[in-house]
């Protein structure tokens, strides 16, 4: 029989005639083998699993449960020998708009690792709220998590939103992750994006007025001063509380949808400028990342941003850039050339908040994971992230149809890369392991609903698109000139 697996591995070689026995007989690392390489041998006296790390043992093993789960007890005999195209497969869930409680969290993460996905970038600030515990400054969970009512989209409610995970919750899910393999990427979106930061500690803000926690989806205009120095000190403190909970070696410092109208008013943004010889504000925005990673980088941590915070073209080198809109000017291109890294994350194929009928398997499937112009700036190309974000998520099932099976086909973009079987080698194999999400109890999007018929996906988007009213669409444009 044929047998299905995702990501499909490298190489799959066929063994002996008849069955294999079930048995593990044995499972060891191999130090000669690549980190993320492992070896699956089924053979007639029983099963031997290689490689070269504990996770990549695992790898082994969730291979070997994909082969069980289609074979049950008459497991043929074949070799998988594999391991990634790319080191860096992550996949981001927003905890900040809507509340993800720590169990459906969990399963979500056990369901990545699964397939192989290897980074947990975790978003759990943003202007809706603050949703981690803080021991510092304990105002961010008594205030900066208390939404009071949903507006995001066209839904209305006035319902409170006050959740946030306690610091047992976030070792608990790091831990978890450990334990499969995945390491987690905390993110502290600064400068902007910060308005629950600012509903608690205002004075942070350039212009120090108190605001509220925002309940609408959008692009705010009060972002952190760069121009006062107890903002830095703020951040250092803030992160310090933060690095305690979050061991791994990244840490993502936002830097997108930026707003710099308060800060081209500010005196102290424009003395800051002055003293710095910066001449833009995207200049500013580089002097503001380029200080905090310089912070971070002396805890022994590598940051990541999101690509405009490399527009002020000042950015350090050793910043790893997220690349997630269009990049015209090709800002992450200059970048690379200087040493700089990137992982990929277009909008279009990549956010698994749209509907499928905007962003279908297909188009998760179809990513461009090395962009031409980029591949040439070097190798600098590091992997791949699928995103969930959850402004218009508001349950456990959404967010698991939104995500499932399109996160299994960013995994399989980055264990294979440019080497793809493509899309309808990916769709028969997915079809054929459909078992999979009923093990790990995940609501998968059904298989009609993958790629949707043209009428069906103009359904769909103009569904999607009645939580964009033309003032909002308005409101973002002119936010986005100012970024
Ligand atoms: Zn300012």
């Amino acid at each position: 029989m044929q047998i299905s697996m995702i990501p499909e591995p490298k190489k799959i070689l066929a063994g002996e005639e008849g069955y294999a026995d079930p048995a593990i007989r044995e499972k060891k690392v191999n130090p000669d083998m690549g980190g993320e390489e492992y070896r699956l041998q089924l053979k007639k006296d029983g099963i031997w699993i290689e490689g070269g790390s504990e996770t990549a043992c695992l790898y082994a093993e969730a291979t070997l449960e994909q082969i069980r789960l289609q074979c049950k007890d008459e497991l043929p005999c074949l070799t998988v020998e594999d391991g990634p195209e790319h080191s860096w497969r992550s996949f981001h869930i927003d905890c900040a708009r809507h509340f993800i409680p720590a169990e459906e969290l969990k399963k979500m993460i056990r369901m990545s690792a699964h397939f192989k996905l290897n980074k947990f970038h975790w978003h759990f600030s943003d202007d809706q709220g603050w949703r981690i515990e803080c021991k510092r400054f304990p105002l961010l969970h008594e205030i900066g998590a208390v939404r009071r009512g949903d507006h995001m989209g066209n839904y209305d409610s006035d319902e409170t939103e006050d959740r946030y995970y306690t610091r047992e919750q976030v070792r608990e899910i790091v831990a978890f992750c450990g334990e499969l393999g995945v390491e987690v990427i905390p993110e502290v979106d600064m400068p902007g994006h910060v308005t629950a930061v600012l509903a608690a500690y205002p004075q942070y803000g350039c212009r120090g007025e108190r605001i509220p926690v925002e309940t609408q989806a959008g692009i705010f205009r009060d972002i952190l001063c760069p121009g006062k120095e107890e903002t830095f000190a703020f951040i250092e403190q803030l992160l310090d509380d933060l690095l305690e909970l979050f061991p791994g070696n990244y840490f993502h410092i936002g830097g997108d949808e930026a707003p710099k109208e308060y800060w081209s008013s500010c005196p102290l943004c424009r003395k800051r400028m002055k003293e710095e010889g910066l001449e833009t504000l995207q200049q500013l925005q580089g002097y503001m990342e380029n200080r905090i990673t310089a912070y971070l980088k002396s805890k022994g941590r590598t940051v990541i941003v999101w690509n405009e915070a490399a527009y002020g073209g000042n950015l350090d080198p050793d910043t790893i850039v997220q690349l997630w809109t269009d990049d015209k000017e090709n800002r992450l291109g200059e970048h690379m050339e200087r040493g700089g890294r990137a992982v990929i994350s277009i909008v279009k194929n990549c956010y698994c908040d749209y509907p499928y009928g905007i962003t279908s398997l297909r188009d998760v499937y179809e990513l461009e994971d090395c962009p031409e112009g980029l591949a040439k700036a070097g190798n600098g190309i590091l992997g791949t992230e699928c995103l969930i974000w959850t402004e218009h998520v508001r349950d456990v099932k959404r967010l698991e149809t939104f995500c499932w099976p399109r996160f299994a086909a960013s995994a399989e973009v980055g264990w294979r890369g440019q080497d793809r079987s493509g899309y309808l080698s990916f769709e028969a194999r997915m079809k054929a392991l459909l078992p999979v999400f009923e093990k790990y109890g995940i609501h998968a999007e059904k298989v009609s609903g993958w790629v949707p018929a043209q009428e069906e996906a103009d359904r769909q988007k103009a569904e999607f698109e009645k939580n964009f009213s033309a003032e909002d669409r308005q409101e973002v444009e002119k936010m986005q000139e100012i970024i």
